[in-house]
């Protein structure tokens, strides 16, 4: 049996700041995040809210601890559609958030961008407001994949969108792929793929679709009007999909992503390198070092409580070492240069090397992962399979 984890780590690295923007001009089928549609009333009141939630924070308890660490080196506006928002308020909330958190000089402003919603003006201000990348969710070149999936823009929308980002001066652009939607075909996965590529970003997302409870998506498969793609077809989707990006001269770092050299994103490494983080907004999460918490999922609900200046948080688990440790070795594992268990043990004061020998003995032989001079790395298709692995470390 395992040796518990001796002590919690101490982070006083700079932390992550995540902002949810839970409004979208439409509904994608698949999609199962908090979103409600687009209204001018419900937005302000909302952003009314969010504001007071960040100014809480400056006298809540987590910030007035002095071991807590102050500094801020990412922000990232996620959604829903940041950009349905005028994109002046994303300067007023960066302002409230360095009102409370010491932004370093290496801050990162991220914020999610669909095609369809701002055109070159608006650009124009988020980048004089130090907005430093963008995230723009193309999901597909194709309109007829587009349109199946719900999306409420063009291709077209999706180019004229990148070539404006590129022309008020963005030099720092991620683009989002889903592969496996229904419908999609290896070829026409690639063309879409290669149509990014040739747009030169810095980095790619891509996401295999996940079936999402309540979502129009999840509901059509149940009832026969959509027959979900194949596993070995996922899975040759996948591997064609790494193997491309990286011979245009990405490097994949983690499950899903793939950047240049150097522009991996801060913001998401803090999730997958055990780094604290805060979550803002209407449901979002939250990990302070010894809690994980989530806010709020009810937007009414949500609304009133900010209103009253009282926490929108919803859960608090306060974890111990143990939990604490296994979340930064599942995390860890999504990165492709893995984790260091000798560090990690040296981190968390205990043998991570046997631990993770005694978890995953019965996948030895399944060639899911691999461990190299005491650093342990999903193989390509433990990357593929990865919650098999996961599941076996919890
Ligand atoms: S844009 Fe994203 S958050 Fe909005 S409905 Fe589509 S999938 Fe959901």
């Amino acid at each position: 049996m395992f040796k518990q984890p001796a002590k919690f780590p101490d982070d006083l690295d700079p932390i992550g700041v995540y902002v949810h923007i839970p409004f979208c001009k439409t509904r994608c089928n698949y999609c199962g995040f908090v979103s409600y549609e687009s209204d001018a009333v419900l937005e302000n009141r909302y952003i009314d809210s969010l504001t007071r939630e960040i100014q809480g924070l400056g006298s809540s308890r987590l910030l007035l601890n002095s071991s807590f660490p102050r500094r801020v080196d990412s922000i990232y506006f996620g959604g829903g559609t940041p950009s349905v928002l005028d994109p002046d308020i994303f300067a007023k909330l960066v302002c409230s958030v360095s009102e409370i958190l010491i932004p370093t000089n290496q801050l990162e402003i991220t914020i999610e961008v669909n095609p369809g919603t701002y055109g070159k003006n608006e650009l124009a201000v988020l980048r004089h407001t130090g907005i430093t990348r963008l995230s723009i969710g193309a999901q597909s070149l194709n309109d007829s994949e587009l349109h199946k999936m719900g999306r409420s823009h063009s291709s077209l929308d999706f180019t004229k969108l990148y070539s404006d980002s590129r022309s008020v001066g963005f030099e720092n652009i991620s683009v989002d792929l889903l592969a496996g939607y229904p419908g999609q075909t290896l070829e026409s996965l690639e063309k879409s793929l290669q149509g990014i590529i040739e747009l030169e970003p810095e980095h790619i997302s891509v996401y295999l679709l996940e079936i999402k409870t309540g979502s129009k998506l999840e509901r059509d498969f149940r009832n026969g009007r959509l027959t979900p793609l194949d596993d070995d077809v996922l899975a040759d989707m996948y591997e064609a999909i790494c193997s491309r990006i990286q011979e245009s001269g990405f490097q994949q770092y983690e499950i899903s992503n793939f950047s240049k050299k150097g522009r991996e994103s801060v913001h998401n490494k803090k999730y997958w390198t055990d780094k604290i983080f805060l979550g803002l907004g209407l449901a979002a999460h939250g990990m302070t070092g010894r809690a994980r918490y989530s806010n709020i999922v009810d937007l009414e609900k949500y609304l009133e409580i900010t209103n009253h200046e009282r926490s929108a948080i919803d859960s608090l688990m306060v974890m111990d070492a143990l939990s604490r440790f296994k979340d930064a070795m599942i995390m860890g594992l999504r990165l492709v240069d893995g984790v260091d268990l000798e560090l990690m043990g040296r981190y968390y004061g205990f043998d991570a090397y046997s631990f993770v020998k005694e978890c995953l003995q019965d996948l030895e032989s399944a060639g899911l992962y691999e461990i190299e001079k005491k650093v342990i790395k999903l193989t390509p298709r433990g990357r593929l399979l990865s919650n098999i692995v996961f599941s076996n470390l919890l």
